[in-house]
């Protein structure tokens, strides 16, 4: 029998989790499919309703009765699905109480607006026209993370809110350890003649890439019923229940990978969101765990899965259908080869997965800086430029290509929004080395168009337990232990090694 005190619990948790809901419904309208007009409004309806939403789920009651709950906690095993969710309440009540709803309902206003400012902005190439909104996300950042006094690096609160474990110091750790073996991979690769990917960049009308994009996700084991692919400025995923995660995607008729990789990359956060667990439904456990897993499993069903060459045995002759003209006479070998394209470039979303964890570490550490107050928000875009040249070799031409590209300073704060992806390309490989250990007959699969197995592990071994675990539990639990570059490393190696003929 569930403890009264478990079910009145539950009861508020449900209610807060409905508002949070009733915020991402708003976000996502907005970001598809609301009119320029009705920008003001939605900053305060959304302001509204994210003050709500901190209110209720920073009712006092809920600190009673997760007090009252303890005893019932530690009676239970440490994996019961009750003691994980007074444990994951009792941490998210924690932090929550420390921030004042009014805070957040102005930071919902301003992102908003922000969002409204950047989505006009960009295509402008107007960087003046975002700075003061910037400087004030700065200002909103800093206030957010003096609300948990204490902290080594002022990053450390952004950071934790999304990666519950980590902190500026950990992250940069891992991230010199990464750049160190990295660095000489990109160096040889980059002395070896480029591939060609012109059978990538030819006229691909839109209404066939949406087809066969939504093919591969369905193919995938994205559920349509319990789902939709929608357009937008910058991709991504939402999740209002296990039973409704919806992706988004956007076309470029002139370069093929934009959108088909992307909404591989989205199904593959909605696939985590889908197979979590449909009683945590409403419940803190009810979504991924943190943003770096999230990313693991998009990157993983993008880039090792879709960027395969077990993967396009099965699905190049459906392409080529798909568009004969363009791709009837490009052999497999030269489209894998393409779109495996090893390439300094100015666009993150774009960017291969050799140099793709290069731009992450500039964002990462311009956060930092901003957030320590040793760059301002106007010197951002020539800071930014700075760093392409050193790290990557090139300097964007305008700030559309430079710092205004990524939806995530214009739409949250500033920290925390980056150093996922990365984690996320390292947790992916140690994730699918444990996958392929327990089931070798993966890629054979796959080259049928089979993903059901590769499926099934990671739900049972990710997917369903939701929050139930943090990170670091998750991938002990899985890989038998904690974050490890060496598996994310052997992978690229042998990949673009064979690619590119380097050691
Ligand atoms: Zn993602």
């Amino acid at each position: 029998m569930e403890p009264k005190k478990l079910t009145e619990l539950k009861t508020l948790l449900a209610e807060a989790n409905d508002l949070d809901s009733a915020v991402s419904v708003l976000y996502w309208d907005q970001a598809t499919f609301m009119p320029p007009g009705g920008g003001n409004a939605r900053g305060r309806q959304l302001a509204t309703l994210a003050r709500l939403h901190q209110q209720k789920s920073t009712n006092p009651k809920i600190g009673r009765l997760l007090d009252g709950l303890r005893s019932y906690e530690e009676s239970l095993p440490f994996e019961s699905d009750d003691a994980s969710l007074i444990r994951v309440a009792r941490r998210l009540y924690e932090r929550a109480v420390k921030v004042p709803p009014a805070f957040m309902g102005r930071l919902y206003q301003h992102n908003a607006q922000t969002f409204q400012a950047w989505a006009e902005a960009r295509p402008a190439n107007d960087f003046a026209r975002v700075a003061p909104y910037l400087e004030k996300t700065l200002d909103l950042s800093r206030e957010y993370a003096n609300f948990f006094p204490g902290y080594e690096h002022i990053a450390d609160p952004l950071i934790e809110a999304v990666e519950y474990g980590m902190k500026a110091t950990s992250v940069r750790t891992l991230f010199g350890e990464l750049r160190r073996e990295l660095t000489p991979l990109v160096h040889k690769i980059a002395a070896q003649p480029r591939a060609d990917d012109s059978c990538l960049r030819k006229v691909f009308p839109i209404s066939q890439q949406a087809a066969f994009g939504e093919a591969v996700a369905r193919r995938i084991g994205y559920d349509f019923e319990r789902g939709r692919l929608d357009i937008t400025h910058h991709p991504f995923t939402i999740s209002f229940a296990p039973g409704d995660v919806r992706i988004t995607t956007r076309y470029s008729e002139a370069f093929l990978s934009d959108s088909l990789f992307s909404t591989i990359h989205e199904a593959g956060h909605a696939l985590y969101e889908q197979g979590v667990n449909p009683a945590f439904e409403a419940t803190p456990l009810g979504n991924g765990t943190s943003s770096g897993v999230h990313e693991s499993q998009s990157r993983l069903w993008e880039n090792q899965v879709g960027h395969s060459r077990h993967f396009w045995r099965y699905f190049y002759p459906q392409l080529q259908a798909a568009f004969p003209q363009q791709l009837a006479d490009v052999p497999l070998e030269a489209f894998y080869s393409a779109i495996n394209k090893v390439e300094p470039s100015l666009v993150r979303v774009d960017a291969d997965e050799v140099t793709y964890n290069l731009h992450i570490m500039i964002r990462f550490d311009l956060e930092l800086a901003l957030l320590e107050g040793t760059l301002s928000i106007r010197e951002l875009p020539e800071a930014w430029n700075a760093r392409y040249q050193a790290d990557l070799g090139i300097t964007p031409p305008d700030d559309r290509l430079g710092v205004m590209q990524d939806a995530h300073w214009y739409d949250g704060m500033i920290g925390g929004a980056f150093q996922s992806y990365t984690i996320g390309n390292i947790l992916s490989a140690q994730y699918l080395q444990a996958a392929l250990r327990a089931h070798p007959e993966i890629p054979d699969e796959m080259e049928q168009g089979e993903f059901a197995t590769l499926l099934g592990w990671l739900r049972k071994n990710l997917y369903q337990h939701g929050r139930k675990f943090t990170a670091s539990e998750l991938t002990e639990r899985v890989t038998g232990r904690g974050i490890d570059i060496a598996p994310y490393m052997r992978y690229l190696r042998e990949k673009y090694g064979e690619l590119y003929k380097v050691e």
